[in-house]
């Protein structure tokens, strides 16, 4: 190869010589093969746009895998994080703290719903609910319950990629090659309104899946510990979403069976939607609440699991009683996580962040209604700033495209020649832009759409 055209093509070729990105096939960015997808060195972000090396923009659509709230290179969380960097940037989260780490829990503990007093850090979203199942485990085995040790989780869920979060996790692609290393949860139902009965409300989907959880719940309730699921949207699983009486419902449950309520708002925390926590809008406190992606406002790897006094509790002991919760990271706790995150959460106190998002929201609702008669699309639906359309071959039998057409791929190839990033998930085209984004950054993300899907679903 001569001299490279441009500062792209030669990142990219020396990416593409060392590196192995995640949920990638990489033979897809193999510039000789067909339909070759491009490997992007990003340079630089600011705002809602991310800049790659040879100064092309991006509107990042889906906020960098769910993570960017206030913005790529937001100066005020980049400030709080230079400053912690030259105070203190890590201390061994055992035997000692710090402030940034204390701070940071009793905000928590203040936003999220009631009763959840106690705060377990850890590093990223998987190890997060690695976390609530083996506290939900050893809960109720220092309760004298060592017969629970199974989890229920809804059909469709995604949890993670780690062993443990990925056995909780119902989405194929992610988990039939390695299920024979997982543990195996018992599946229920999802309420998810798409897959609802015809002519039903999606109120009446979520009663009838409660029905169905409950028998299951009257089977094995004795061996199971806990419930786990994400609560109103079902992200990674193509953005499928319920009715909030489910998560109402499902709360009586799991107290009328003893059995732990795992809320995952990994995905659906701080903001996205509509109200701080998806439970809220249930009015349910979960037994345990885990959080990360836009709890650093998408700067820094960090999670929390939150949990009760009570749970608490039940591993409070003398030492030589053997009852402590063993779970440790060697960053647990990282005090420049910890105060990027308190910086993010400053943003939600000095700004009207969710009045605004609930316009935003609104104009995103009426720039996307159009679509709702369009041949190839099933379904518009949104919860606050997530929204998706889902693309089908056969609107009027919900029949998908074959999976092999990649059809979602050519939305996110258009989107990149558009200076948008879209990435459906599958043949599932979704927003999930960032808080800062503007009605005309939203139009231009509605507008790239559009044209993505008209070249998607021609043959
Ligand atoms: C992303 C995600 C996870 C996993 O978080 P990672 O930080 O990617 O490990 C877990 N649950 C939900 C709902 C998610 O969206």
């Amino acid at each position: 190869m001569t001299l490279s055209a441009s500062t792209n093509a030669a990142l990219a070729a020396r990416d593409l010589k060392h590196l192995w990105h995640p949920c990638t096939q990489m033979h897809d960015h193999d510039l000789a093969g067909q339909g070759s997808v491009p490997m992007i060195p990003i340079v630089r972000g600011e705002g809602a746009w991310l800049i790659d090396a040879d100064g092309h923009r991006y509107l990042d659509g889906i906020s960098s895998w769910w993570t960017n709230l206030f913005g790529h290179a937001n100066p005020r969380i980049a400030a709080a994080l230079a400053a912690q960097a030259t105070t203190l940037e890590h201390v061994i989260f055992a035997g000692f703290t710090h402030e940034p780490a204390i701070e940071l829990a009793e905000e928590l503990v203040r936003i999220t719903p009631p009763g959840l007093d106690r705060v377990f850090y850890a590093d990223n979203g998987s190890a997060a609910i690695e976390v609530a199942l083996k506290m939900s485990f050893h809960y109720w085995l220092n309760q004298g319950h060592g017969e629970k040790t199974r989890f229920i989780a809804l059909t469709g869920s995604y949890h993670g990629e780690t062993l443990g979060a990925l056995s909780v996790s119902d989405v194929a692609l992610y988990r039939k090659t390695y299920a024979p290393l997982l543990l195996t949860p018992f599946l229920a139902p999802s309420p998810d309104a798409y897959e609802g009965a015809l002519g039903e409300s999606s109120a009446q989907t979520a009663t009838r899946r409660l029905g169905e959880m409950r028998a299951l719940l009257e089977r094995h309730a004795h061996e199971t510990c806990a419930v786990i699921v994400e609560p109103l949207v079902q992200c990674a699983g193509g953005m499928r979403m319920y009715h909030p009486s489910y998560l109402a419902g499902l709360r009586a449950l799991c107290d009328e069976f003893a059995v732990h309520f795992i809320a995952d708002e990994i995905a659906v925390g701080f903001g996205r939607t509509g109200s701080l926590f998806a439970c809220e809008q249930a009015g349910v406190s979960p037994d345990f609440m885990c959080l990360s992606k836009g709890l650093t406002g998408g700067f820094l790897p960090l999670s929390a699991v939150l949990t009760s006094g009570q749970v608490y509790e039940a591993f409070y002991a003398e030492y030589s009683a053997g009852k402590a919760f063993l779970h440790s990271h060697s960053y647990t706790g990282n005090p420049l996580a910890c105060r990027v995150a308190l910086e993010t959460l400053k943003i939600f106190r000095d700004e009207p962040v969710l009045e605004r998002n609930l316009q935003l929201a609104a104009h995103l609702a009426r720039r996307l209604h159009p679509l709702r008669a369009h041949p190839h699309v099933a379904d518009v639906r949104q919860t606050g700033m997530i929204a998706a359309i889902e693309l089908v071959a056969d609107k009027r039998c919900r029949r998908p495209f074959p999976v092999a057409e990649r059809r979602g791929l050519r939305v996110y190839l258009h989107g990149l020649q558009q200076g948008a990033l879209l990435r459906p998930l599958g043949d599932v085209v979704y927003f999930m832009p960032p808080y800062v984004v503007s009605e005309a950054e939203i139009d231009l993300l509605v507008d790239t759409a559009i044209a993505g899907i008209e070249r998607a679903v021609v043959d």
